[in-house]
């Protein structure tokens, strides 16, 4: 048994979705889980949506729901001959489902409204995948994940509850491989006990492929991305990025950690505990080697270079000049946690804490605000956060030339450098 995830960019138009299915006609002869995210970049578009019903724009929000239908309903026409109404009849079941929600005006929180909207792009976009493998004569079967991943209600967030998911794994995906070779189900989603509909987190398909991998004692998972490899920096950001050969699991969770866009940072831990392989190979050129993670020691690394703009230094002092203590601090890190707001670096010193953050706009000032009952709160915007692993002091100081350098915090590892 195999995994594979496809990400929204290997799905984002129709030629790539025929890109896929040759792709996948290589693959036939083997029982493989495909996992696949909502098209191109549809979960933004359904967030705007959230937004748009959360606040009472009934009208905005109607109209950002009749450009999401239509775009899967001409990729459905633009793909399908023999199989077209079918595919439409199911589509329309979810839009349905959404029209009568968006109906409602809110009565709960945020977070719940955002899953039950958001979780549609992945349930969309898999149905139209799946009837065109099968109209192209990939037979598969197609499954509401929904009914396999359980989760907790931490919606936008939530918690895999696996021995729930094991047995429907059990139960409901395994027999569907004595029928068909390759099995469709949606990344990203879950659902509660009660049925309500649940997100991972942003960029969670990984992950979910990562929970079949492990439940299904997997040979191994693959992740399909538009770079040959993973790179040891961005190749938008540094033209010389190279490709990274082999890894293992600790250095890709180092680097997920860093902020590197590679694989979910949750991914990692259900593979290794399995010592399940993960390739990341290029849909693009499936000939390319791409990159093995396993456990092996790897030597010779590059060094890897993560550059995060848009980055906001938080400056918390104490109001009375007194010692910042552990009570404070710990006040901090709850409200990071209620806010879902992850720091990218922190630092303590003696009447001062500093956090560097993404600069998620009404978040940042949520928690300024929060902070200011206690501290004095001081923010500097505009920065970006360099991290060099495996570094030397040669490329860090080229990497940092001309620059204002507000912070560096160094491990023999790791140099992560805040700068305007
Ligand atoms: N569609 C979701 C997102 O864009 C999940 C994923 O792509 O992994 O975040
Ligand atoms: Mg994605």
């Amino acid at each position: 048994m195999k995994v594979f995830k496809f990400g929204g960019a290997s799905v984002n138009n129709v030629d790539r979705i025929k890109n896929l299915g040759i792709l996948l006609q290589e693959y036939k002869a083997q029982k493989t889980i495909i996992v696949i995210s909502a098209f191109g970049k549809t979960t933004n578009a359904l967030e705007k949506l959230t937004d748009a019903f959360f606040d009472g724009n009934k009208e905005q929000a109607q109209l950002l729901f009749e450009q999401i239908k239509k775009q899967h309903l001409n990729f459905s026409n633009n793909l399908l001959v023999t199989h077209s109404l079918s595919c439409e009849a199911q589509l329309n079941t979810f839009f349905t489902e959404l029209e009568w929600l968006l109906h409602d005006n809110p009565l709960r929180q945020y977070d719940y409204y955002y899953d039950q909207i958001v979780c549609v792009g992945e349930l969309l976009s898999t149905t139209i995948i799946s009837y065109y493998l099968n109209e192209i004569g990939i037979a598969n079967k197609w499954v509401d994940v929904r009914d396999i991943i359980r989760t907790d209600n931490n919606f936008r967030d939530s918690s895999i509850d696996w021995e729930i998911t094991n047995t429907h794994i059990t139960k409901s995906i395994l027999p569907l491989f004595e029928k068909t070779p390759f099995v469709i189900a949606q990344g990203f989603i879950g659902a509660t006990d009660e049925n309500e509909s649940t997100t991972l987190g942003r960029e969670g398909s990984d992950f979910t492929a990562a929970i079949f991998a492990n439940l299904l004692n997997a040979e191994s998972l693959t992740i399909w991305k538009d770079v040959p490899a993973i790179m040891n920096s961005d190749p938008k950001q540094f033209s010389d990025a190279k490709s990274i050969a082999h890894l293992n699991y600790s250095e890709i969770i180092e680097m997920a950690y860093y902020g590197a866009q590679v694989i979910h940072p949750k991914t990692i831990k259900p593979l290794q505990n399995k010592n399940i392989p993960l390739y990341v190979k290029c849909f693009l050129d499936p000939t390319l080697p791409g990159t093995i993670v396993d456990n092996h020691p790897v030597k010779n690394l590059p060094p890897i270079i993560v550059l995060k703009e848009n980055q906001v230094m938080m400056e918390l002092s104490s109001k009375d000049f007194s010692f910042v203590e552990e009570k404070p601090i710990a006040a901090l890190f709850l409200l990071l946690e209620k806010l879902k707001l992850k720091p990218n670096l922190t630092q303590n010193g003696a009447i001062s804490i500093l956090c560097v953050l993404d600069d998620s706009k009404e978040k940042i000032e949520t928690l300024a605000s929060a902070a200011a009952s206690q501290f004095e709160v001081k923010l500097t915007k505009g920065l970006t956060l360099l991290t060099v692993r495996h570094y030397t002091d040669e490329l860090v100081s080229q990497l940092t030339a001309g620059k204002n350098i507000l912070l560096q915090q160094k491990t023999i590892e790791t140099v992560q450098t805040l700068m305007q």
